[in-house]
């Protein structure tokens, strides 16, 4: 399975989640969502967030995973505590993150957003990893779609404020747009 992403990164993993459709027609990809995730709750594995987006969670391995039981869910991107980086969706289809939603007035953010994952919650920091390869995605997003610019890059919870904390504490959005910029420098000095 070859998405959209494989020839950028070679380290990037290729995976495929059934919990994707289409997005509506002639839709603009302008927003990117970020989330925080563990399973289960502050443990850092990636075994069952893979399981659970490939629709193959067994609900029986904890005691917390029977609410989970039947939920659709994906994103199109999970950065784990190392950086590496998975790829669940294709970034033209639609991923189901975001849930019930609006950014700026306009609902459903699923039809327009990217959703990346982060491996994480909110009683320990992210890693450094997290923040340079995060960022290094977000980058080549926002090249590939032009309408993505740094201030439409927001948090689950800046959609979903009554229902969602992620990414939550412990994500440093100025560690995060400082790392965005370095990569913008780095990337004109190469071009230069
Ligand atoms: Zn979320």
């Amino acid at each position: 399975m070859q998405h959209d992403f494989a020839h950028h990164h070679e380290a990037m993993r290729q995976l495929h989640s059934p919990h994707q459709n289409l997005r509506p027609a002639g839709v603009d990809i302008d927003l990117i969502v970020l989330h925080a995730i563990s399973l289960p709750a502050g443990e850092f594995d990636m075994q069952y967030i893979e399981a659970l987006f490939l629709g193959a969670l067994d609900c029986h391995a904890h005691p917390s995973f029977e609410d989970l039981s039947g939920l659709q869910v994906s994103a199109h991107f999970v950065v784990d505590r190392q950086g590496i980086i998975s790829q669940f969706v294709a970034t033209e289809h639609r991923a189901w993150h975001a849930g019930l939603s609006s950014w700026q007035g306009r609902e459903a953010c699923n039809d327009y957003a990217i959703g990346i994952e982060m491996i994480g919650d909110e009683q320990r920091p992210f890693t450094a990893a997290q923040y340079r390869e995060t960022a290094r995605l977000c980058r080549r997003l926002m090249q590939r779609y032009p309408a993505i610019s740094t201030e439409r890059i927001v948090g689950h919870k800046d959609i979903a404020p009554d229902r969602k904390w992620d990414p939550g504490i412990q994500w440093d959005w100025q560690h995060f747009h400082r790392s965005l910029e370095r990569i913008r420098r780095y990337r004109d000095i190469i071009l230069a």
